[in-house]
């Protein structure tokens, strides 16, 4: 019998890329997702596989997962349903504490009543896989070593902190009620369909519509940047064939300051469609830091490349070549999704 795959905020960004390669793969896949503002429908309106389910709810509600776990009947549950905005959590953490950990601890219990259901080998086979991220391990200085499994968690906008408390939670599931889950944290993703609030499809959209880049502080702030396809490739891989009550670091490698990543975006625009007489490069202007913002993420990824097979495929020239040619081709969906859009407390410096 095909393996059903319960996904929670598979209407996302890396949600939806989940979906698309599970369906892809022969799966029965059942998408649960709020349909908040980032949800993207259009990402998935081209899947014709009866294979595929979409069913509307939230997963802070107890009554909407029961009906979807019973409906569904998964072999696995990946918890990609989240608040994933930093910006947003410091202007306005409701929902962050919402979904982020009402709405995990909600997910844990009514999967440990469906768990608790189970035959012994299903039970054996089933696993919850929690997608985290690298923020729970805090900022690093420029010099530190890269943070492994075993690193203290050191969270510190609401963002993270929100996903540092979920994670406590899971593993605490794991440990009181052998719930079977596995937890990654993974760095920055990119790639299509990324909402365009986040920096690379924000920068895009900006220089595509001749507006100013705003670059936070100095731009000097590193960032970790995996393409999306290699995270859900090796969450799958995880979920197939990793083990329970572990965690893995999922990362490409690839340490980049804003300012670099911006100015490297500026460039491939450059040569894809100049500009008359200037770059967009010129476009970018320094704004006033966000509160509390990370100097360093970098992850050491030892573990799932000792454990496992899975390794990751795309360069990040490569793959912000490939986003960056989507966006151009998409670019009437990144001009709406930026519609009003407005940074937070930014000045000109
Ligand atoms: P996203 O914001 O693009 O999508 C989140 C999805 O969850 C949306 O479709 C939304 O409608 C849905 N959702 C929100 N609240 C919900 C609720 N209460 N019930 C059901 N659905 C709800 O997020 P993303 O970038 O795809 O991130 C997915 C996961 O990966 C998140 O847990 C995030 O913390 C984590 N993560 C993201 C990144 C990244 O760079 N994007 C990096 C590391 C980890």
């Amino acid at each position: 019998m095909k393996k059903s795959f319960l996904i929670t905020g598979g209407s996302g960004f890396i949600g939806s890329h989940a979906i698309r390669s599970l369906v892809d793969m022969g799966y029965d896949v059942y998408n649960f997702d709020k349909l908040t503002y980032a949800s993207n429908e259009e990402s998935l309106k081209h899947i014709s596989s009866s294979s595929y389910n979409f069913i509307k709810g939230d997963i802070a509600n107890n009554k909407d997962l029961e009906k979807v776990i019973n409906l569904s009947k998964p072999d696995y549950i990946l918890n990609f349903a989240a608040e994933s905005h930093v910006d947003r959590s410091i202007e306005s953490p409701d929902a962050f504490i919402n979904t982020n950990i009402i709405g995990t601890y909600t997910l844990l219990n009514e999967t440990l009543h469906y768990y608790e259901s189970l035959s012994q080998s299903k039970k054996e086979k089933f696993k919850l896989i929690h997608i985290s991220t690298d923020e729970v391990y805090g900022s690093l200085d420029f010099s530190e070593k890269s943070s492994s499994e075993l690193s203290p968690y050191k969270p510190n906008s609401p963002y993270s902190a929100s996903k540092a408390s979920s994670d406590l939670l899971v593993r605490s599931w794991f440990k009181t009620y052998n719930l079977p889950t596995i937890i990654t944290h993974s760095t920055n993703n990119y790639g299509p369909w990324q909402f365009p609030e986040k920096l690379i499809p924000l920068t895009v959209a900006n220089a595509l519509k001749g507006s100013p880049i705003e670059v936070y502080g100095d731009g000097k702030n590193i960032r970790d940047w995996i393409f999306v396809g290699d995270n859900v490739s090796a969450i799958i891989e995880l979920t197939l064939n990793g083990i329970v009550g572990q965690e893995y670091n999922i990362a490409s490698n690839n340490e980049v300051s804003n300012i670099e990543i911006v100015r490297n975006i500026c460039k491939i625009l450059d040569n894809v469609i100049p500009l008359d007489n200037s770059s967009y490069s010129d476009l970018i202007v320094f704004v006033s830091d966000r509160p509390g913002h990370d100097k360093r993420y970098s992850l050491d990824t030892n573990k799932i490349l000792t454990e496992t097979n899975w390794v990751s495929k795309t360069s990040l020239d490569k793959g912000l070549k490939v986003s960056i040619d989507w966006m151009i081709k998409n670019k009437d969906w990144l001009y709406k999704k930026t519609k009003g859009h407005k940074r937070i407390g930014l000045k000109k410096r």
